[in-house]
């Protein structure tokens, strides 16, 4: 395609996210939320993560420390570790590392950390055993003003077309609204790779 016709789409995508016709798409790679204590046992006591990017999520930032993941199976190294600390820590990962791991994580909206699965989180110092791996529920993270736009309340699940390079519809994907939120659909590699994602894919609710 010529530069003039990809940039001419692009302006399409922006107008139509303006317009609230469509919603921003992010894939988010597997990546760990750390708890005070466990920064202290991975990282030395009283250690602050330091922030390399800010995130879509106002307040939100992945960091520059980097964790491995050692499951029965198999070991992921140099995952993202994203800040602010945290109440729990909790590990997101997808179901291909999952079987990578050889671990069972439960499909969880974040923050339900219900009957998560053990995994092993380990730096040059230390390495700790945590129950709290999960497969992130797929989610929108949807500002005040846009679930009323949308008519939509928090928990509520819809049914969204991902017009990636092979689109696919996604039912159940849970809205989640905050005044804290900027309005981003949330996707795991497997999902993103599933429907052709990349940086810009746009999505649209389906009205049943
Ligand atoms: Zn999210």
């Amino acid at each position: 395609m010529i530069q003039d016709q990809v940039d001419q789409i692009a302006e399409k995508v922006v107008a139509g996210i303006k317009q609230k016709l469509f919603i921003p798409v992010e894939a988010s790679g597997r990546h760990v939320h750390l708890s005070r204590k466990i920064i202290d046992i991975l990282f030395g006591e009283g250690y602050q993560l330091t922030k390399a990017k800010e995130l879509s999520q106002p307040g939100q930032f992945s960091c520059v420390e980097r964790v491995d993941l050692i499951g029965p199976k198999g070991t992921i190294k140099n995952v993202a570790v994203l800040g602010p600390e945290r109440q729990n820590t909790q590990v997101e990962v997808s179901l291909t590392d999952a079987v990578a791991l050889g671990i069972r994580p439960p499909l969880r909206e974040s923050g339900n950390l219900a009957e998560s699965a053990e995994v092993t989180l380990a730096t040059q110092l230390a390495s700790v055993p945590v129950k709290a791996a999960i497969i992130a529920k797929r989610h929108i993270h949807m500002s005040a003003e846009d679930a009323q736009w949308f008519g939509l309340s928090d928990k509520q699940n819809v049914c969204v077309e991902v017009l990636g390079t092979r689109p696919v519809i996604f039912q159940e994907v849970t809205i989640r609204v905050s005044p804290h939120f900027r309005t981003f659909m949330h996707l795991d590699y497997d999902e993103a790779n599933a429907c052709g994602y990349q940086k810009g894919t746009v999505a649209r609710l389906v009205r049943k």
